[in-house]
């Protein structure tokens, strides 16, 4: 079986990443009409792989070709002429069904958004972790039932400093609070319009922090304690 890292890079279609991916089988198809490998006849390889950044399983297809390396010995290298994945579909982040639906919709369209325009994904990134931290950690509570104006960049110091959470999360909302353009607004300011001036790296930071962590301390933790009460405590029949 073959093992190993792939020769050629490959951008993985759910994370974005593009490495080098883990081998776990493959195949090969000759393309000759009589199947055997010689001078410039063709081949595919169906190869399945693990992505090394997100361990998603990657199906590739690569195409190519058999060189003559050596006409002496009529030695053949094989020259990959293309490299695709067709399996996960392009675009979509994997995302655990403990997330309420609405939630992941929105990072699922930051993530769609992400590879276009970093100011737009930026935008409906801190839309929804502004909800995360309003609707499900409460965060100011008391100053928005007074209908008092607050800032992101006043919910998250809120957050770090009140709740239970807040070590699991520190490094990147204070990270995501540095951002000047993410965080503060000035009051007042129609918040959903306003364009902000965010690099790639800073808004691909943004939605990988709310995917991969934020995600997990607000639903995914709590649903996993459940079914392990649950597990625990099954209902007497
Ligand atoms: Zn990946």
């Amino acid at each position: 079986m073959p093992q190993g890292y792939l020769d050629e890079k490959v951008k993985c279609p759910v994370c974005g990443v593009t490495s080098q991916a883990l081998i776990r089988w493959c195949d090969y198809i000759q393309r000759s009409r009589d199947g055997v490998a010689k001078k410039d006849s063709r081949f595919t390889i169906v190869t399945i792989a693990i992505c090394p950044e997100c361990l998603e399983l990657l199906f590739l297809r690569q195409e190519g070709i058999y060189r003559l390396k050596d006409p002496h010995r009529n030695n053949l290298a094989q020259e990959i002429t293309d490299i695709r994945s067709f399996y996960p579909p392009k675009g979509k982040l994997q995302l655990s069904k403990d997330i309420p639906e609405e939630y992941r919709t929105e990072a699922q369209e930051a993530h769609l958004c992400l590879e276009h325009s970093a100011a737009a994904s930026a935008l409906l990134s801190r839309r929804l972790l502004q909800k995360i931290l309003r609707k499900k950690f409460k965060v100011l509570q008391v100053k928005r039932d007074a209908k008092k104006w607050t800032s992101l960049f006043d919910e998250i110091k809120d957050f770090l400093d009140n709740n239970p959470y807040a070590p699991l999360l520190k490094t990147g909302l204070e990270h995501i609070r540095q951002l000047g353009n993410i965080a503060a607004h000035p009051p007042g300011e129609e918040e959903a319009l306003t364009i902000v001036d965010i690099s790639y790296g800073d808004a691909k930071y943004l939605l990988n922090f709310i995917t991969k962590q934020l995600f997990q301390v607000a639903f995914i933790n709590e649903a996993e304690q459940k079914r392990m009460d649950a597990a625990l405590n099954p209902p007497a029949k």
